[in-house]
C-alpha cells in the first residue's frame, strides 16, 4: 500500500563507515576459526563424546553436569548426562536423541571451533545436510564395541560418509569410540581402521586427509587428555583435540561477492526486521545495500551483531545477526539469499548437478534442499553416469542411476530459486535422501 511504501522509502539510509573490511579482518585475526560436523550411526556416542570434550576443555562446569546427571537418573537414563551438554532442549532430552543442529562453540589455544552437531537418527538427515553444507571437516564417530561397528556400517556410518563427501567435505577425523568396552584392544582398532579406510577411499576421500584416534567419549580418554589406561599405551598418535587443531579450515571465499542464506527472520528491539545466518562468501558492513533473492528487493544494514556484540563488519564463515531497514518484511523469508546488489545471485529454474546417488534415481519428482531452502522440482534427464573418483563419463543417458553411483542430472524447478554453480544441494523424495551433490 501507498502509505507503507512511502514510509519505507522515506526512512533515511543508514550511514556507512566505508571500511576496507578485508584489511580490518586481517588486523583483527587472532585465532583461526573452523567448524565441523559430527556424524555416525545412532548410539555411536556422538553426543557423549562432544559433551565430554566440552567438559574437559572447561567449557561446561561440573555443576551443570551434576545437575544433568541427577535429572538423567530420575528418568532412568543416567548415561545421557554428558550428551545433554549438547542436546539442551527438553524435548530432545525426553526422547534421548539429537534433533537439530545444535551449534556449540569452544576454543583451544590456537583455534575457535563451531560444532555443528549432527543427529544420527534416520529421520533427521535434513539437519545433518544443513550442518555438512557449512562444515570445514567432519568427525566420524564409530562404535568399537563388539558387533556395534559392523551394524553401524550396515546402518548410517556409510551413508553419512557418502553424504559429507558429496557435500564437499574432504577432511575426516575418525573417532574410534567406546574402546573401553573392548579392553583397549589394538587389534580391534586396527581392524576398524582398515575397514573404514577402505570404504572412505572407495567413497572418494584421500586417506592423507583422514586420521584415526582411539577414544572413550564416556571416560574422556584421548580427547583432551591422553588415556591413562595401561592397556591403551600402544597408541602414540595425537589426541582428538590436537587432530582438530591440526585440521586446516577450508579456504574461505572472503573476496567473492556476498552470499548469505537467511536462517532466521525475527523482530528485535533494534529493528522490526532482523535476520540471521552464516555468511557463505564475501563480507558486509553497516550501511551496505543488500539484495534479497528471490524477491529481488533491496534492503540496508542498519546495524549488525556477532555473538550478541555490536560490530561494524562481518566476513564469510561468521554467523551474523543483521538489523535491516528500508524494506518491507513481506519480501524476506527463511531460506532466501542475501547478496551484493552489484553482483547478485541469479534465480534459475533449470540446472545441472553432479550427484552421488543414495537410492535409485530416475526422471520424476524430487525435493531440492540447499541449506534451509527447499523447493520441489523434477529430474528431467540424466545425461551421464560418471566415474566416482575421476568424474569422467562412463555411460551416456543411463535409464536409471543406481545407489552409490555418481551422475550428472538435469533438474527443473516449479518456480525460480536463487542457485548458482558450486553450491551444495541435496535431493530428497518421500522423506528419504536420494542424492546429494554440487551444482555445475
Ligand atoms: P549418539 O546417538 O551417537 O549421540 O550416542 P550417545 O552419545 O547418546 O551415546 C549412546 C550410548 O553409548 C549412551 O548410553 C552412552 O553412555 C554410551 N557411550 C557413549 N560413549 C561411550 C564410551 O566411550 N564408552 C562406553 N562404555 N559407552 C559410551
Amino acid at each position: 500500500d501507498g502509505v507503507k511504501a512511502l514510509k519505507i522509502n522515506d526512512t533515511p539510509l543508514p550511514k556507512s563507515k566505508n571500511l576496507d573490511v578485508l584489511s580490518e579482518f586481517e588486523k583483527s585475526k587472532s585465532k583461526k576459526s573452523a567448524s565441523f560436523v559430527v556424524v555416525g550411526h545412532v548410539d555411536a556416542g556422538k553426543s557423549t563424546l562432544m559433551g565430554r570434550l566440552l567438559l574437559d576443555l572447561n567449557f561446561v562446569d561440573q555443576r551443570t553436569i551434576e545437575r544433568y546427571r541427577k535429572e538423567a537418573e530420575s528418568m532412568g537414563k543416567s548415561s545421557f548426562a554428558l550428551a545433554w551438554v549438547l542436546d539442551q532442549r527438553t524435548e530432545e532430552r525426553s526422547r534421548g536423541i539429537t534433533i537439530d543442529i545444535a551449534t556449540n562453540k569452544f576454543e583451544t589455544a590456537t583455534t575457535s571451533f563451531t560444532i555443528l552437531d549432527a543427529p544420527g537418527h534416520r529421520d533427521f538427515i535434513p539437519n545433518m545436510i544443513a550442518g555438512a553444507s557449512q562444515a570445514d571437516f567432519a568427525i566420524l564417530v564409530v562404535d568399537a564395541a563388539t558387533g556395534a561397528f559392523e551394524s553401524g556400517l550396515k546402518g548410517q556410518t556409510r551413508e553419512h560418509a557418502l553424504l559429507i563427501r558429496s557435500m564437499g567435505v574432504s577432511r575426516v577425523l575418525v573417532a574410534v569410540n567406546k574402546l573401553d568396552t573392548v579392553g583397549w584392544s589394538q587389534e580391534r582398532f586396527d581392524e576398524i581402521e582398515q575397514q573404514v579406510s577402505g570404504f572412505l577411499s572407495a567413497t572418494g576421500f584421500q586417506l592423507t586427509n583422514v586420521s584415526f584416534v582411539p577414544v572413550s567419549g564416556l571416560l574422556g580418554d584421548n580427547l583432551v587428555n591422553r588415556s591413562q589406561d595401561p592397556a591403551a599405551s600402544w597408541f602414540t598418535g595425537e589426541t582428538l583435540v590436537k587432530e582438530l587443531e591440526n585440521s586446516e579450515p577450508m579456504v574461505r571465499a572472503l573476496d567473492k561477492p556476498l552470499r548469505m542464506t537467511i536462517s532466521e527472520v525475527f523482530r528485535s528491539t533494534q529493528s522490526p526486521l532482523t535476520i540471521s545466518g552464516r555468511i557463505d562468501a564475501g563480507s558486509l558492513q553497516a550501511g551496505d545495500a543488500l539484495l534479497i533473492q528471490p524477491s529481488g528487493e533491496k534492503a540496508y544494514i542498519k546495524s549488525l551483531e556477532l555473538d550478541s556484540e555490536p560490530v561494524d563488519w562481518a566476513v564469510a564463515g561468521q554467523n551474523v545477526v543483521i538489523h535491516l531497514s528500508n524494506i518491507d518484511p513481506i519480501h524476506v523469508r527463511v531460506g532466501d539469499i542475501v547478496c551484493d546488489p552489484k553482483s547478485p545471485i541469479g534465480c534459475i529454474d533449470t540446472f545441472t548437478v553432479k550427484v552421488l546417488a543414495f537410492d535409485i534415481l530416475m526422471p520424476g519428482q524430487v525435493d531440492v534442499h540447499r541449506g534451509r531452502l527447499h523447493a520441489s522440482g523434477q529430474i528431467m534427464e540424466m545425461p551421464a553416469l560418471l566415474d566416482k573418483v575421476k568424474g569422467t563419463v562412463v555411460k551416456k543417458n543411463p535409464k536409471i542411476v543406481k545407489p552409490a553411483s555418481v551422475a550428472r542430472i538435469r533438474i527443473k524447478m516449479g518456480s525460480k530459486v536463487p542457485l548458482e554453480a558450486g553450491q551444495r544441494v541435496v535431493l530428497r523424495s518421500n522423506g528419504e535422501t536420494i542424492a546429494a551433490g554440487l551444482l555445475e
